[in-house]
């Protein structure tokens, strides 16, 4: 039996490297990772013409290894060489990526430490880590030093989890279930009512708040609506509300939505995965008054923080409800709930082991501290600014309103025919071009084209390009005639 244990650890000692191959494949992978930030300023944006990464399939998983060199060709060659390119400035579509270089690195050290953030018991530092990280998200959104929750892996199962809390601590009897009504705008990300879905309760009614000219929430309306349901004896119990909406970066109203919960006794939830953490810049921080009102909040940081992709956060006032909903028994885990000086994740989210994510997040914070991400976060208001101020000045190019964060509209409005077919026609060409990357939208039946600025790497000269694409787009086809529009 010892032949055949020694003859095992022999084949499996390759999984544990010595100090030589390990610099190997560290050097490979250090020069690979610079060389891609090197090169991010020149590729484009968005590549459609080469291919749709079908190399990779020669890479299927085999008895036998493969050198490192060869796995990074495969890399570059089917995966960073097509689509988006969410590390580049030039992404301006959606809600941009970032992937700041020092997140990485503590992505590496917690991959290499492994250790067990789910648990307090288990990883008692990490988890510390975590809660810290959270204590001053919740902080700078004004909720008290008593409010937690969770490290998630994004924005939409940090909607998932305020979901659920809001469920459990405002559903208890059957008829409050079957009663339930949920009020949101159009405008509220598709996150949340997939959450609602998953969360069991699609069956609540939901109502649409209608939106004023700048796609913010009629508080007026919102009230009407509940006073109407709790005249016909159903049961109001959860506001969503957006700081930041995708679609045009709008920050409804929480001063007076915060009221209105409060007096009708309703959880009330606030989406800002894409503007939470503009409340850290001057130029807009007064848009988030009234957040602090707020039972719940969802804040990317993979977004607003620039880290890459992999981190959300939600924030909740009432930890006992959290805990509530999401805290579980397990024989096996009778030691781990020895000890609790602070909550574990794990009795805070759908999560037991875990990634130790808050490494990630924490490094860069501390390493460059929180000046040059309120500068950067400042700078990207001013960009859309900006790129809205020139754009409008392009011949048949017609903007939206004022954006309230850094989201603005724009569009096309040709001189004859069908303007959605126009825009659409401008959001191919945008895509085939490929120098940066934006996306179109439809609202209220119109087709819009967005800029989303929220890249790190987004600066003068990435808007400065942005407007010289357009430009030429639009003047190169000046003549341009389709069967349903004429451009100028
Ligand atoms: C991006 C986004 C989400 C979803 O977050 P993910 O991190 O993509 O899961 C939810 N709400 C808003 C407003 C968003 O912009």
């Amino acid at each position: 039996m010892r032949e055949k244990i020694e003859e095992l650890y022999r084949q499996c000692q390759i999984l544990e490297p010595d100090r030589k191959v390990f610099d190997h494949i560290n050097e490979r992978s250090t020069t690979f990772a610079f060389d891609f930030m090197e090169s991010l300023n020149d590729v484009k944006a968005y590549i459609s013409d080469q291919g749709t990464g079908e190399g990779i399939k020669e890479y299927d998983i085999e008895e036998e290894g493969v050198e490192i060199e060869k796995l990074l060709d495969a890399l570059s060659k089917n995966v960073t060489g097509n689509g988006l390119n969410p590390a580049s400035g030039g992404h301006l579509g959606y809600i941009p990526g970032g992937g700041v270089y020092p997140a990485a690195v503590g992505d590496y050290l917690a991959a290499v430490m492994n250790s067990y953030a789910g648990v307090f018991f288990g990883s008692a530092g990490a988890v510390r880590m975590e809660n810290l990280l959270i204590r001053w998200m919740c902080k700078i959104i004004g909720f008290p030093s008593s409010a937690l929750g969770n490290l998630t892996s994004g924005g939409s199962i940090a909607n998932l989890i305020a979901m659920t809390t809001a469920r459990d601590k405002k559903l208890k009897h059957s008829d409050e279930y079957k009663n339930a009504v949920i009020y949101l705008t159009e405008q509220v990300h598709h996150s949340v009512t997939k959450a609602i879905r998953i969360a069991g309760f699609g069956y609540a009614h939901i109502r649409f708040v209608p939106i004023d000219d700048m796609y913010r929430m009629d508080v007026d309306q919102l009230e009407n609506l509940i006073k109407e349901d709790e005249a016909n004896g159903l049961n109001p119990f959860l506001v969503v509300a957006s700081a930041g909406t995708t679609d045009t970066g709008a920050v409804d109203p929480m001063k007076a939505i915060g009221k209105v919960c409060k007096k009708h006794d309703l959880w009330f939830h606030v989406d800002g995965a894409y503007g939470g953490f503009f409340i850290l810049s001057d130029a807009v921080k007064h848009r988030f008054e009234g957040v602090e009102l707020a039972d719940s909040f969802t804040i990317d940081p993979h977004k607003g923080l620039f880290l890459p992709y992999g981190v959300g956060a939600v924030l909740i006032k009432d930890v006992d409800a959290l805990n509530q909903a999401h805290y579980y028994q397990a024989n096996y885990m009778q030691d781990a709930v020895e000890i609790d000086e602070e909550p574990s994740p794990a009795d805070l989210s759908p999560e037991l082991t875990k990634h130790f994510r808050g490494l990630r997040m924490w490094l860069p914070l501390k390493l460059f501290g929180i000046k040059p991400f309120k500068a950067a976060l400042e700078e990207k208001i001013w960009l859309c600014r900006y790129f809205r101020e020139e754009v409008q000045k392009i011949e048949g190019i017609e903007v939206g309103p004022d954006p309230d964060l850094s989201v603005a509209l724009w569009r096309l409005k040709p001189k004859e025919g069908d303007a959605n077919e126009a825009n659409r026609w401008l959001a191919r060409k945008i895509v085939e071009d490929g120098r940066v990357f934006m996306s179109s939208t439809t609202i209220d039946g119109e087709v819009w084209m967005r800029i989303a600025v929220l890249s790190f790497r987004t600066h003068i000269q990435t808007i400065e390009k942005a407007l010289e694409m357009i430009n030429e787009i639009v003047s190169n086809e000046l003549s341009f005639e389709s069967e349903s529009f004429v451009l100028v």
